[in-house]
């Protein structure tokens, strides 16, 4: 099975659950196969974005169970930008050769949040979305592209932040229904329905915009559900073309939350499922977080992925606080040491311009090389 998918096969669903059950006896050939078919699509480039994180608003309408990033109003960790905020962050940004503005927020928080309505009308808007168009605005006359990565946009939302964003992003985490059920980390996240979640992925698809989408490894799912939820999202490439890349994050435990005991995924399982996520998307550009997995980020390489997503020199990842930006230059010796090239992308992946708008793809091509990715001293 495995060596027709070299000569350009991908596998049927049950074909993918039998070389999991192969691989979990010995997962060597799965490797070999996965690595050559990164070769044969992605080269030995492998790319990362330079950002800085904007932690717009972190209060959230919703509850995931693992989640560490939203806040309650009053505590420590709570952010909420003003404008001045992210014109001051921007422009350190920028002086750090950043080309990615990653926009974050929590899902609505205006619905739950009289805090959250509060600043926003300080600010002169009356919803999270409306205020991300503007913060966009903000970022891209500073020089920088934005990913706004907001959960479930509205159609309208998403079409209007498509005039200044180069692409967006939403987490499937996973297509199984049973995880929202009783006791299950989205029991109390609705946004977090895998209906609701493939339904942003189709209105984005409709609207061509590139989206990145991934999974979480490790909350509870059987390794056929994961299979599954790679699949949702083979379906929805196919039909509308618009997924730019995968992100397979691995679960990390949080402190502060209900799953505060609950194991982070072996990494033998994480790697596993990221070779088959190659073999079901042999042409598909496939992220690990590498500070998610400090000490064996680069072993990756023999697994299939192609990217290593977006790296701040400046802003940490509040999604995962406790785990540091590995050091671009570091990553960039590892891939060496591996046979491989660390190349700076924009946050679009350069098959996707032909989706962006002009004007973007414009302002892009001042620092672009001929292959549409970062050149000159952006790519540093
Ligand atoms: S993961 Fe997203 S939707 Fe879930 S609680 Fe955190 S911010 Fe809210």
């Amino acid at each position: 099975m495995l060596n027709r998918l070299v000569d350009g096969r991908t596998p049927s669903k049950d074909e993918a659950y039998n070389i999991y059950r192969d691989a979990e006896i010995d997962p060597t050939e799965l490797y070999q196969v996965s690595q050559l078919l990164r070769t044969n699509n992605k080269g030995k480039i492998v790319t990362y974005s330079r950002k800085v994180f904007f932690n717009l608003v972190n209060l959230c309408r919703d509850t995931c169970s693992y989640c560490t990033y939203k806040s309650e109003p009053g505590q420590d960790k709570v952010s909420m930008l003003s404008k001045n905020d992210i014109i001051v962050l921007a422009e350190v940004a920028k002086k750090q050769h950043c080309t990615e503005a990653l926009f974050v927020t929590g899902e609505r928080p205006e619905q739950k949040y009289q805090e959250a309505k509060t600043w926003l009308k300080e600010n002169g808007f009356s919803s999270t979305a409306e205020y991300l168009i503007k913060a966009s605005e903000i970022a891209l006359d500073n020089g920088l592209f934005p990913h706004t990565n907001a959960g479930n946009l509205t159609k309208e939302e998403m079409r209007q932040l498509k005039e200044t964003n180069v692409s967006l992003g939403v987490m499937l985490e996973n297509s199984s229904e049973r995880l929202s059920g009783n006791g299950m980390p989205h029991q109390f996240a609705p946004s977090k329905s895998p209906k609701a979640r493939i339904k942003v992925l189709q209105n984005a698809g409709e609207l061509k915009i590139p989206m990145t989408t991934g999974l979480l490894i490790g909350i509870g799912e059987s390794p056929q559900e994961l299979i599954d939820s790679i699949y949702a999202i083979k379906e929805i490439h196919e039909k509308y073309g618009n997924i730019q890349e995968i992100i397979l994050q691995n679960f990390q435990p949080k402190i502060d939350t209900p799953m505060k005991s609950s194991p982070s995924p072996q990494e033998r399982y994480f790697k596993t499922l990221v070779a088959l996520a190659r073999i079901i998307l042999p042409k598909t550009n496939i992220q690990i977080p590498p500070n998610l997995s400090p000490e064996s980020y680069s072993s990756f390489l023999s697994a299939g992925i192609n990217d290593w997503g977006g790296i701040s020199p400046i802003t940490q990842d509040f999604v995962n606080p406790e785990f540091p930006w590995p050091k671009i230059q570091d990553i960039d010796a590892s891939c060496s040491d591996a046979g491989f090239h660390l190349r700076a992308r924009f946050p679009v992946y350069p098959e996707f311009f032909h989706m962006v708008n002009q004007d973007l793809v414009s302002k892009m091509s001042e620092i672009a090389d001929s292959e549409n990715l970062v050149s000159g001293e952006y790519a540093r």
